[in-house]
């Protein structure tokens, strides 16, 4: 989506601490850290939020919820870790592109 500030920052057209990608996924740092470590995971298609999210999209997020945990260890969150994904105006969300927040603190 042209006007979506992480479709840009998945395009790298807006700069981002990037932390992980690969084909599907792409993953950097949140840019006001609610924790020591706060990383957010989008996939690179463009899904309004979790919502939004459709039967052909199952394997891409089953792939990124398998990521999550990799994406925390390599972060050093090896004692465990949050993971919050809000969903609508009602659920707090502000950035209307599917993302996963992955919080903690490094043990
Ligand atoms: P949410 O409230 O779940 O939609 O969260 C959106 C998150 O995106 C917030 O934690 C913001 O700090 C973060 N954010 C917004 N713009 C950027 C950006 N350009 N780079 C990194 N994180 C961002
Ligand atoms: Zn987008």
């Amino acid at each position: 989506m042209t006007d979506c500030i992480f479709c840009k920052i998945a395009n790298k057209e807006i700069p981002s601490s990037i932390v992980y990608e690969d084909e599907d996924m792409f993953c950097f740092k949140d840019i006001n850290p609610a924790a020591p470590v706060h990383l957010l995971l989008i996939p690179k298609v463009h899904m309004d939020s979790l919502a939004h999210a459709q039967p052909e999209h199952q394997a891409l997020l089953g792939k990124m919820m398998l990521k999550v945990p990799q994406i925390a260890a390599e972060a050093g969150l090896t004692n465990g870790f949050k993971t919050q994904i809000n969903t609508g105006k009602g659920g707090g969300q502000e950035v209307f592109h599917l993302h996963i927040h992955i919080l903690g603190r490094p043990a």
